[in-house]
Parts: structure tokens; C-alpha cells; sequence
């Protein structure tokens, strides 16, 4: 065993007998055997490392990428000769604006991420409160994903996205008026064409009530919406949100089809503040293999495509594109921007902050062994929320600090400047 790797093992065996979170991985040394190509056993422990320290490991633990040998790990900074440097003191900017029309409440968040949707019923509702607490620190958002929006939640509205999707669970007036963003969610890029599944050993009778279904009963979100198959249905949905709750910014959530530039501008003429661009690399254990890996396009050609696409049509700097699927480093948060988008969502990487180990267990039984993608009241207790906060806080601290060095290296003062700079990047054989 290497260095490095006691070294974490030591950490953790000290956090254990504090009584924190339990990584069995870890516990038992047994840390190479983890993770696939995308992410790497590497990857996983520099990221639980990150939600520990709020900075990224100073040991030889590659943190940047992943080992698919393919997209964003073939991808690098082609940074500048070190006397082009800024100076470290520069007050670098990451902000995003989520409303890039003239009209409408203006919504800026200061870090170039938010969570994205995990639904009540797919993970704990002490995962979600974690969230929400970390968005609340970091002035950002999470989405409720389909599931409904548990009363527990409505203290951080102000930082809370409500989804509706098309099983349309636990979506109320209420839910749709505390929140300053509603996203619909068409496609997920993890699965696209499928809709989305919550199997009966995870419908609870917490869960069966907050989405007005029968406990122990597996729960389809069917594909698509069937009200909607064209731009002028899109509106109808988004005039619905609005009229129940004017102030709203409308996100968009889609996955990744061969048009997906057609997709974006149907959603700007919609009315659409956000379009979230959904690859297909994302999704938990809950997400079919064959689904994950051979449906979506790679996000690394769709938002180049939409940016490109939006330019020329006059609109890009109108609509706000966030992308996710996959997401699992600062660096690949850098690189989606150099390719074209505003920012991006976040959501495995939040859950290796907190200890998941990739094993692919999401959907089964009891749901996750370490608390995070279950319902069981019982192992919901393994996470609290207090420490979930500071985990994901601490991960969004370590990311901050290396975009802003990002930035530093390529002559940048504010993220908005790296947009759509693919001359930025270089392809590494
Ligand atoms: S079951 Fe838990 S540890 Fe395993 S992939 Fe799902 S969230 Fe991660």
C-alpha cells in the first residue's frame, strides 16, 4: 500500500472512533479495488478528502481526472508561462447569472454550480437537508428533484430549485410557489427514453405519502411528458408555473438527443430562463448500465454544439446553459466552461463527498448501505445533516480554490471570460 493511502486510512480510522460516517472501503484498506474508469479509486478518495479538508490533497492523488481515456480526461489546460500568472490576491469572480433576459427577477449565484434534482424517495431526506444547508452557506441552490418537497425543507426555500417531472409526485401549489427557480425536468441524460423508476422497496410509507401513492408500490415517472411534444405545449408548461408563481425563473432539464441545439432555441423561445444540459456520463446505481453508457451524447460535444448554435442564432447571451452528467472535478467544471457552458450541476460528486463509494446499490433493498440513497429510517440515521453540510460546503471550498487558480493560470479574472475559450484546451494524445 501506498503512502498516500495510509495516510487517509489513518484519518479515517481516527474519524471512525469519533463515531462519524463508516467507509468500509477504506476501513478495510481495500481502496485500489474501487471506482471504474470515470471514477477512479483516486478520484473517490480525493473527493471524500476534499469534503474532509475544503481543499484539494497535497499528496499524489490525481484529483483532476478520471482514467476513461476518453473526453474531459483527454482534455487539458494549456496554461500560460508562470510569469503571465496573476497574482494570487486577485479578486477572481465565479459568478453566474441565472437570468440572462432583460425581464424577470435577477438571480446571481456566486460559485458557477448548484445541486442538481435527487428526488425524496432516491435518497434520505437527511442528504437532501444536507444539501440544502450547503447551498444556504454557499448563496447557491438544490433541486427537490420529482419526488416532492418535504416540509423540513422549507426553512432554505430561498435556495431550494422544486422539479416537476413527469410522474408529477408530491407537486403542489404550494411547492411551486416557495420556490424562486421550478425546473422541468423532460429527459435525464443518464437514462434518457426511460422516464424514471422508484422500486418498491424504496417507497416507504413516508415516501408513498409525500408522493400520493400506496407504500411498498414501485413508482414510474413515465417519458415523455405527454402534454408536451412541441414548443408551443413547452410554453403552455412554463405559462402554468408562472401563473402560480409569477417570480419564478423556469430551468429546463433535458439529456443530450442529436438536436439538442434545436432543443436549446424550442427552449428560449419557450421562455426558459435555464437550460440544463443533461450528458449522459451522470445518474446513481438507480440508472441502467446499458442505459448509462449507450443512449446519451457525451456532454463535451452537446454544449459546444448549443453554445455555438445559440451564437450564431443571436440568443446566447439570453439563455443560461448549465451542464451536468458526470461532473467530478473542479477541473472538469473548468472544462465544460472553456466548451461552452455558464456553469453546471452537481450531484455524484456531492455524494462522494459523503462517502459513496460507487458500488452501485442505489435501487436495491434497503437502498444505500451508508445512508445516502435510502429511504430505511434506520440507515437514514448514519447522516446527519449537519455533517453532510460541512462535507459539501467543504468540497465546494476545495472547487472554488481551484477554479479561481484555473483562472490565475490562463490570465482570467472572472469564469464568465472562460466561456466557450476552447483555444484554452488541448487534446492529450
Ligand atoms: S448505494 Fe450508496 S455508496 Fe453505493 S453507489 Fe449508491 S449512493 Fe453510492
Amino acid at each position: 500500500m501506498q503512502n498516500d493511502e495510509l495516510m487517509i486510512i489513518e484519518k479515517h480510522t481516527e474519524n471512525l472512533r469519533k463515531g462519524f460516517h463508516v467507509w468500509p472501503a477504506l476501513k478495510y484498506g481495500k481502496i485500489r479495488a474501487m471506482g471504474d474508469a470515470r471514477w477512479t479509486a483516486d478520484l473517490l478518495l480525493a473527493t471524500w478528502e476534499q469534503g474532509e479538508t475544503g481543499a484539494p490533497p497535497t499528496h499524489e492523488l490525481e484529483y483532476r481526472t478520471g482514467a476513461s481515456k476518453g473526453g474531459f480526461d483527454k482534455l487539458d489546460f494549456n496554461f500560460l508561462p508562470e510569469s503571465q500568472w496573476l497574482p494570487l490576491d486577485t479578486p477572481f469572480d465565479l459568478s453566474v447569472s441565472l437570468n440572462k433576459r432583460s425581464e424577470g427577477q435577477k438571480i446571481v449565484i456566486p460559485i458557477p454550480f448548484y445541486g442538481g434534482g435527487m428526488s425524496y424517495g432516491s435518497i434520505s431526506e437527511n442528504i437532501m437537508l444536507s444539501r440544502a444547508m450547503a447551498a444556504l452557506k454557499w448563496g447557491t441552490f438544490t433541486s427537490t428533484g420529482e419526488g416532492g418537497y418535504p416540509p423540513s425543507l422549507v426553512p432554505y426555500k430561498e435556495h431550494v430549485i422544486t422539479q416537476v417531472a413527469t410522474g408529477m409526485f408530491g407537486v403542489r401549489e404550494e411547492t411551486i410557489q416557495y420556490a424562486p427557480i421550478v425546473e422541468f425536468k423532460y429527459a435525464q441524460g443518464a437514462k434518457p427514453g426511460l422516464g424514471g423508476h422508484l422500486l418498491g422497496d424504496k417507497t416507504t410509507v413516508a415516501v408513498a405519502k409525500m408522493r400520493e401513492s400506496v407504500p411498498w408500490v414501485s413508482l414510474f415517472s413515465p417519458f415523455p411528458f405527454h402534454s408536451v411534444y412541441s414548443v408551443e405545449d413547452h410554453k403552455k408548461h412554463i405559462d402554468w408555473i408562472n401563473t402560480v408563481n409569477p417570480q419564478a425563473l423556469i430551468a429546463v432539464k433535458v439529456s443530450t438527443p442529436i438536436d439538442i441545439d434545436m432543443v436549446a432555441v424550442g427552449s428560449f423561445y419557450a421562455n426558459a430562463h435555464i437550460l440544463q444540459i443533461d450528458g449522459g456520463y451522470g445518474g446513481t446505481g438507480a440508472a441502467p448500465e446499458i442505459a448509462k453508457k449507450n443512449i446519451a451524447m457525451p456532454i463535451e460535444y452537446a454544449i459546444p454544439k448549443v453554445h455555438r448554435y445559440l451564437t450564431a442564432e443571436g440568443i446566447r447571451n439570453e439563455l443560461t446553459i448549465m451542464a451536468s452528467g458526470g461532473l467530478r472535478s473542479a477541473y472538469d467544471i473548468a472544462k465544460i466552461i472553456a466548451l461552452g457552458a455558464d456553469g453546471c450541476v452537481l450531484g455524484t460528486a456531492e455524494l462522494v463527498a459523503l462517502g459513496c463509494t460507487r458500488c452501485a446499490n442505489c435501487e436495491r433493498g434497503r437502498g444505500c448501505p451508508f445512508g445516502l440513497t435510502t429511504t430505511d429510517p434506520e440507515l437514514q440515521q448514519l447522516v446527519d445533516p449537519e455533517w453532510g453540510a460541512k462535507r459539501i460546503s467543504n468540497l465546494y471550498a476545495s472547487y472554488v480554490k481551484q477554479l479561481k487558480d484555473i483562472l490565475r493560470k490562463l490570465g482570467l479574472k472572472s469564469i464568465s471570460e472562460l466561456r466557450g475559450r476552447t483555444d484554452f484546451l488541448v487534446y492529450r494524445p
